[in-house]
C-alpha cells in the first residue's frame, strides 16, 4: 500500500498555520486570535506530524509547499526555520520546488521577508483585499492600503521575484468605482500573480450579522459580477492570463501548488483542519489547534506504520478527524469539477487515459445540456466553462457530482 503512495511520484505539501493577530469580519476560515502562545507547541506538532510520513527506505518526493492560514507571517523567523528543517529532513523536495507563504501586510517588515527568503521561500502571496481604507475597516483588516503597498515593495526588495495580491470585490457598500480604483492599484504595482474572490457571507461572522440586522447593505450580486467582467478585460489589457476562475498571472508564473489541486492530484496537508488526497483516500485533521496538538503527539507514539497500508495506518492516527475512500465515481466527478475551474478546462485526452472511459460517454447527459445551455464547451480537445458559464460555474458544478 505505501507503494501506492510513492507511485503517485511527486505530492503537493499544504502547511496550516492557524494563527492570525485579529480575526477578521468576513473570515471563517480555520484561524484563531489569541493562540500565539501555541505556537512553538503547534510548530513541534507539525513537526510530529511530517514524521509520520516519513519513510524509512524511500521518502515522499515533493513537488510544491504552500504554508497557508491564518497568518503564517506571525510566525517567527526561528519557527519557520525548524519547518524548513524538518520539512527537507522527511521529504525529498525537488530542487526547483515552488514554496509559498501567506503573508498580511502589517506583520511583515523586511528583515523578516529577507529571512523567509533566506530560508528558501520563493513566494510570497500578500493579503491586501482592497486598496480602500474604509473597506479595509469593513473587513476588520489590520492594514491600511498605504502598509499593503509598502508591504509589496519591501517583499520586491527584500528578493520576491514572485509575488501574488489577494483581493476581494462584492463588499457591502463597495462601487464599481472604489473596485476599479482597487484593480489599477494593483494592476499599476506589477505582481506576477492575483487572486481576485468574491466575498462570501458566512453565516456566524460578524459580517453576515451586520447584513442580517440591517446595519450593512447586502451584497449586490449583479454588481459583483459586473466587478468580475470589468476585472477580466482590465487585467487583459494589463497583460494578465486569466488561468483559473479566481486567478490571473503572468506568463509563466501560474500557482503551480494550487494548479495541483485543480488538475485533482495527490497532495499531502499537514496541520490544524488540513485536508489530504492522497493513495485514494480524502482525509482531514481536527481543526482546533488547542486539540491538534496532544492528539498529533498522541499519533506519533502509535505503532501503526504506513507500511501495512494507507486505511489501517490513519485508522490508528487520532489527530485524523475524517476519512473516505474514494470511489472511481467520486474520483471522476471531483477530476472534472476541478478541471472545470481551469479557464483552458478539462483535456479529455487525460481524462480517457486516467479513467479508462471518455467523458462524455460518463457525463454525456449533464455535458450535453450545459452546452445547450451555453454554459460548457469543447474546444481544442478539452472540456471547458464558457465565460458565461464562468459566472455560474457551480451551477455546472452541481450537475457532475454524484448524489
Ligand atoms: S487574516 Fe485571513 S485567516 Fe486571519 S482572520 Fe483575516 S481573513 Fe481570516
Amino acid at each position: 500500500m505505501p507503494m501506492d503512495i510513492m507511485s503517485e511520484g511527486s505530492v503537493s505539501l499544504y502547511l496550516h498555520i492557524p494563527f492570525c493577530q485579529s480575526k477578521c469580519s468576513y473570515c471563517d476560515f480555520n484561524s484563531y486570535a489569541g493562540l500565539e502562545s501555541l505556537i512553538a507547541p503547534y510548530v513541534s506538532a507539525l513537526i510530529a506530524e511530517m514524521g509520520l510520513w516519513q519513510q524509512p527506505s524511500q521518502h515522499m518526493s515533493v513537488a510544491t509547499v504552500f504554508v497557508g492560514g491564518g497568518t503564517p507571517s506571525l510566525l517567527p523567523l526561528s519557527e519557520v526555520e525548524r519547518i524548513v528543517t524538518a520539512l527537507r529532513q522527511r521529504f525529498r523536495l525537488a530542487a526547483d520546488a515552488e514554496v509559498s507563504c501567506e503573508a498580511n501586510p502589517g506583520t511583515i517588515d523586511r528583515p523578516y521577508l529577507q529571512g523567509l527568503r533566506s530560508l528558501g521561500v520563493n513566494r510570497l502571496s500578500l493579503g491586501v483585499q482592497s486598496f480602500h481604507d474604509d473597506e479595509l475597516a469593513t473587513l476588520g483588516r489590520i492594514h491600511t492600503a498605504a502598509e499593503a503597498r509598502e508591504a509589496y515593495h519591501t517583499a520586491r526588495q527584500a528578493g520576491f521575484d514572485n509575488v501574488n495580491l489577494d483581493l476581494i470585490y462584492g463588499l457591502p457598500c463597495q462601487t464599481m468605482t472604489a473596485w476599479q480604483h482597487t484593480v489599477r492599484e494593483a494592476i499599476a504595482l506589477q505582481p506576477d500573480h492575483l487572486s481576485l474572490y468574491a466575498l462570501s457571507l458566512d453565516e456566524g461572522t460578524p459580517l453576515a450579522d451586520a447584513v442580517a440586522q440591517g446595519r450593512l447593505p447586502p451584497p449586490d450580486a449583479d454588481l459583483a459580477a459586473d466587478m468580475y467582467l470589468w476585472a477580466e478585460d482590465a487585467l487583459a489589457a494589463a497583460g494578465y492570463q486569466h488561468y483559473e476562475i479566481s486567478n490571473w498571472t503572468l506568463p509563466g508564473r501560474q500557482c503551480r501548488h494550487n494548479l495541483a489541486y485543480w488538475l485533482n492530484e495527490p497532495y499531502l496537508g499537514l496541520g490544524a483542519g488540513a485536508h489530504s488526497c492522497l493513495g485514494g483516500f480524502r482525509f482531514a485533521n481536527v481543526k482546533d489547534p488547542r486539540r491538534y496538538i496532544p492528539l498529533v503527539e498522541e499519533s506519533a507514539k502509535s505503532d501503526g506504520r504506513l507500511a501495512e497500508g494507507l486505511a489501517p495506518f490513519l485508522a490508528g492516527l487520532g489527530h485524523i478527524a475524517s476519512a473516505e475512500q474514494m470511489t472511481p465515481a467520486r474520483a471522476m466527478a471531483e477530476t472534472v469539477v476541478l478541471g472545470l475551474r481551469l479557464v483552458e478546462g478539462l483535456p479529455l485526452e487525460g481524462f480517457r487515459r486516467r479513467f479508462g472511459q471518455e467523458l462524455m460517454s460518463v457525463y454525456g447527459p449533464q455535458g450535453e445540456e450545459l452546452e445547450g445551455l451555453g454554459l460548457l464547451e469543447r474546444v481544442d480537445g478539452c472540456l471547458r466553462l464558457t465565460p458565461r458559464g464562468r459566472l455560474l460555474g457551480n451551477e455546472a458544478f452541481l450537475r457532475f457530482l454524484p448524489d
